[in-house]
Parts: structure tokens; C-alpha cells; sequence
């Protein structure tokens, strides 16, 4: 073998050696570009191939950051840290704007003229947009550069740019996926801390989703709720109702509201049901929200609430009608003291200052009797006393009551008894009723008028009707009439003593007999006021 073919043979084997170099090189970027997300690692990867495929002094990446250029990475001699940066600065625009290519530009020495190298450029585009450029500061002169040298460059800064690309669609995409899992953490968290139950179904009722305050009211745990259907959890006629809500916001795809109750250990719990249809972007419905709210607590804020208000009511309506008798009882009390005092007593004068002061203590105990019967109902320890008997026979001891009131005014009773009628009810309860349903016929009628009381069985009910000729009672009074201390307002009204508290008295006690009651009215004519009872309790 000859010198000239060693030579040819030590070529070749070196060509092999860089070849493999610059091959395991681009597997290395080709890897990059697949499995590597740091930036760092690809710059270098990159100025580590361009070096064993022609070696540099000094090589640095320039990314692109708005108007200017950010160097990022670098690799080499630093002393040619700030020439490098000078002109690539200079060349940055010329080589992304107009070169899509690599230009080798000879480098001259600035003082002597010598040329001391080569500056290569290599920008580096995705899909057409610059991110950056590669900038090498060579050894060798740009002539010795060929045109395999530029190609393999070029494929090098593609390579480089589309690992880059991917490498900041990565951060981006796992900046998203953060910002998407703080979200979900955000939404999960409101969701297991809301006091609402929640429930999210799909269109079948199968339940997918169930938070801890569902736990808390169904008494499930939310890996035993998850794809049973939402009857499985809400049984019986809440869940019947529930599934009518669900049928509803389905066809008509909007927000059902519903009040049902929910059945906890046999104690109800009333529940305000919200369902709502979950709606996805471009496929329609998907599933329902159910959110639950539990009224208990609203519903008992209201009752005390509406106790406070029944009390502060109770408190200037009784003082008044309260002091009104006491102050008439000492009045008449203290002249008859003066009288006796003095000796200047009257037995007829006496006699009638004790009959005021008799029917205002009557009017005193009707008031207190009122109020116990009131806060007896309130605090619910009214007790159902049955006994059987006869509702005529009640209704003339009613009248025997009410019989000194009725001769005062000079009002005409009668009767309209025309068959014997048994029930079994509570008594005395039926007896405060029709006294009170009376007394008002007295007391709302006007002088010389009529009342009358009739008996008679309808249906399966036994039906006293007191009709009376007085003052009659408004329209607009219709729907107030059995409220606590309503009283119509008219001056007729305030002529005459009360309190507003009887009707409202006789209707609890008849709803507690299991019964009713109704009445009709003409303003200036009269009122009838019905009481029904059931035959048989
Ligand atoms: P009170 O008689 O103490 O005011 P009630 O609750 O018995 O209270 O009656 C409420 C109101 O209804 C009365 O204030 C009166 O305005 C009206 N009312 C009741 N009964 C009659 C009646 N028979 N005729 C006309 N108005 C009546």
C-alpha cells in the first residue's frame, strides 16, 4: 500500500468517525425534539452537534424576546462573549427577516484588516416564525465552508427550532394543566364545603357525582352514591317528585325548583330542590345538577320570628285591653270606698257599680281565658279530650252564656234544630268555639237585630251555622279574618271591645277537632259563620 492510499484510507476512516459523530448527534436532537422539554438541554445538544461537526470558538443561542434578543445559552471561549453578541445584534434582523437561510460572513480583524475567521448564522424558524438564532464564531475562513456544510447546518437549526417549539409548547401546555388543576382544586374545594348537598347525574339519574354535605343528608358515602341512581339515595315520594323535576328541566331545559321532604330516621326534613340540566357546549344535555337545601333551620327562624311577632303584638294589644276593665274595676271600686268612707252609701247605687265591675272582671277572665287557650296552641299542649254528645244540647248551654248579653241589646235569638245529632269530639273545645262564634254575633250585630242557630248533618259532617244581622264584614278582610289580632278596620270596629285573637282561636281548636270552619259575609247585612265536625272521629 502506498502513502497516497494510506492517506485515502485515513480519510475515509475519519469521514466514517465524524459521520457516526454527526449521526449519533442528530439521533440525540432527533430525541430532543421527541422526549425533551428543558430548553437548556436542547441549546446543548445543539452547539454540542455543530461542534463536532465543525468546530467553533464560540457558540451562543439568541431566543427572540419581543424586539430584541435574549442570548441563552452559550458554549466556548467567553472571551468572545460580547463580539459575538455585537454582531449578532447587528446581523439578527438582516438574518430572520430576510435570510430564511445560514450565512457564513468572513470576520476580519478590525485593526489590521486580517481575516480571523468566520461568523455562521443559523436561524432558527418554526414553521416560518423566527425564535431565535445560533450564532458560531469559526476558526475557519468562510471559504472553506461548502454547500453540504450550510445544508447540514440548516437541517441542524430546523431540528433545533422544532425541538424548541415543542419544548415551549410543553411549558405552556403544563402551565395550562396547573392552572386547570388549581382550578379543579379551587371547584372541588367549593363543592365539598358548600352547605348545599350537591348531586350531579347523568341523563339516566345515575349519580356521578355527590360532595360531602350529600353524604351528611342521604347518610351515603360517596363511593356507595356513584353510578346508583339518584332514587337509590332519595327514595319514596320525594324521589318520585324529584324524578318529575328531572323530566321537567330535560324537556324544558331550564332550572326546576322544588320543595319536597326527605325522610332521616322517620323525622322529615324539608328540602328546597334546585335542578338544573348540565349543559355541554355542542352536545346539549349531558346530566342534571341537584342541589339541595335543607330548611329546618330557615323554617324555624321564621316560626320564631313569627312567635316574636305574635308576642310584641300580644304585649300592646293585651296591655290595652287589659287596662281598659282594670281602670273601670278601680274607678267604681275607689267611689264605692269613698262612698262607704263618707257615709253616704246607696244599696241601688252600690248594687250597680258592682254589676260594672262584675262584667268587667267577666271581660278579664274571657281575655285570660283567650290568652292560655292562645299559648296552650302555641306551645302545642292542647290534648283532644273525645267524649260523645249531643250538639243541640250544646248549643243551648251556649246560649244561656251569652243570654244577659243578648237581652242588653235586645236581640232575637232562635234556634234551627230540626234533628238530634251525636258526635264524638271534644267538648269543651267545641264549646269555646260556638261561644266565641256567638259572642261575636252579639257583639257585631247591630241593636234589635236576630241571630240564629242552626244544626244540621251534611255529608258526613255535622254543621253549626250562626247567622247573625250586624255590621257584616268587609271584601278585602276575607283572607285576614282568622289571622291573630286582626281586627277589621272601621270605626264600628273600635266601638266595640276585642282583641283579634277569638276567630283565630276557633279556627286552630276546629282544625285540632278535625274540622272547619267557613263564614260569608254581606257589609251592612250580616255574617254566617259555619262550623263543620266530623260525625266520627
Ligand atoms: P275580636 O272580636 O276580639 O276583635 P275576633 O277574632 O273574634 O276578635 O274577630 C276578628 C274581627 O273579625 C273582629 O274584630 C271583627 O272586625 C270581625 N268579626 C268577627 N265576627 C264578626 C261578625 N259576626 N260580624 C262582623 N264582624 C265580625
Amino acid at each position: 500500500m502506498n502513502e497516497n492510499e494510506n492517506e485515502i484510507l485515513k480519510e475515509i476512516s475519519d469521514l466514517k468517525d465524524a459521520y457516526f459523530n454527526l449521526l449519533s448527534s442528530l439521533f440525540r436532537l432527533s430525541e430532543a425534539i421527541s422526549f425533551k422539554f428543558s430548553l437548556e438541554e436542547i441549546f446543548l445538544i445543539a452547539l454540542e452537534l455543530l461542534n463536532s461537526a465543525k468546530p467553533y470558538y464560540y457558540g451562543a443561542i439568541f431566543m427572540s424576546a419581543g424586539d430584541s434578543y435574549e442570548l441563552k445559552y452559550s458554549m466556548g471561549d467567553s472571551a468572545n462573549q460580547k463580539r459575538i453578541r455585537d454582531l449578532s445584534a447587528e446581523l439578527f434582523p438582516w438574518v430572520l427577516t430576510g435570510q430564511k437561510k445560514v450565512s457564513v460572513l468572513p470576520d476580519f480583524d478590525e485593526r489590521t484588516g486580517a481575516e480571523l475567521g468566520s461568523t455562521i448564522l443559523i436561524p432558527l424558524l418554526s414553521k416560518e416564525k423566527p425564535l431565535g438564532i445560533i450564532s458560531l464564531l469559526s476558526k475557519s475562513s468562510a471559504e472553506v465552508y461548502l454547500k453540504q456544510d450550510l445544508e447540514l447546518f440548516s437541517i441542524i437549526g430546523n431540528q433545533t427550532a422544532v425541538a424548541i417549539h415543542n419544548a415551549l409548547l410543553y411549558q405552556t401546555m403544563e402551565e395550562k394543566n396547573r392552572e386547570l388543576g388549581n382550578l379543579k382544586n379551587y371547584q372541588d374545594n367549593i363543592l365539598e364545603n358548600i352547605e348545599n348537598a350537591i348531586l350531579v347525574t347523568d341523563l339516566s339519574g345515575k349519580i356521578t357525582t355527590f360532595n360531602r354535605s350529600a353524604e351528611k343528608l342521604f347518610g351515603f358515602t360517596h363511593e356507595k352514591a356513584l353510578s346508583q341512581s339518584f332514587r337509590t339515595v332519595f327514595p319514596g315520594k320525594g324521589g318520585e317528585s324529584l324524578g318529575i323535576a328531572l323530566k321537567n328541566a330535560s324537556d324544558l331545559q331550564h332550572t326546576e325548583v322544588i320543595e319536597v321532604e326527605f325522610y332521616a330516621q322517620l323525622k322529615p326534613i324539608p328540602l328546597e330542590i334546585t335542578v338544573s340540566p348540565l349543559i355541554e357546549i355542542g352536545s346539549g344535555i349531558s346530566g342534571f345538577i341537584i342541589s339541595c337545601r335543607n330548611l329546618s333551620q330557615s323554617r324555624e327562624i321564621e316560626r320564631l320570628r313569627e312567635i316574636d311577632r305574635i308576642k310584641s303584638e300580644l304585649i300592646s294589644n293585651v296591655s290595652h285591653e287589659l287596662r281598659t276593665p282594670l281602670t273601670s274595676i278601680k274607678a267604681y271600686a275607689e267611689t264605692m270606698i269613698n262612698m262607704i268612707d263618707n257615709g253616704e252609701s246607696e244599696t241601688i247605687t252600690e248594687r250597680d257599680f258592682l254589676s260594672v265591675i262584675d262584667s268587667e272582671t267577666e271581660r278579664l277572665t274571657g281575655l285570660i281565658d283567650e290568652l292560655l287557650t292562645l299559648s296552650q296552641l302555641e306551645s302545642k299542649r292542647v290534648k283532644l279530650k273525645l267524649e260523645e254528645f249531643e250538639v243541640g244540647a250544646l248549643i243551648h248551654e251556649v246560649e244561656v252564656l251569652v243570654r244577659e248579653l243578648i237581652k242588653k241589646r235586645e236581640i232575637t235569638f232562635s234556634f234551627g234544630i230540626r234533628e238530634s245529632v251525636t258526635i264524638k269530639s271534644d267538648r269543651e273545645k267545641i264549646k269555646q268555639i260556638l261561644v266565641n262564634l256567638v259572642s261575636n254575633a252579639v257583639k257585631y250585630n247591630k241593636e234589635k237585630g236576630k241571630i240564629k242557630v242552626t244544626l244540621r248533618k251534611v255529608g258526613g259532617e255535622c254543621m253549626i251555622k250562626v247567622a247573625d244581622t250586624g255590621i257584616g264584614i268587609p271584601r278585602d278582610a276575607k283572607e285576614k279574618i282568622f289571622n291573630r289580632f286582626f281586627r277589621v278596620d272601621s270605626s264600628m270596629t273600635y266601638e266595640i271591645s276585642g282583641t283579634g285573637l277569638g276567630l283565630s282561636i276557633c279556627k286552630d281548636l276546629a282544625e285540632f277537632c278535625r274540622g272547619r270552619i267557613s263564614f260569608s259575609s254581606r257589609l251592612g247585612y250580616g255574617s254566617v259563620f259555619k262550623l263543620f265536625l266530623p260525625l266520627e272521629q
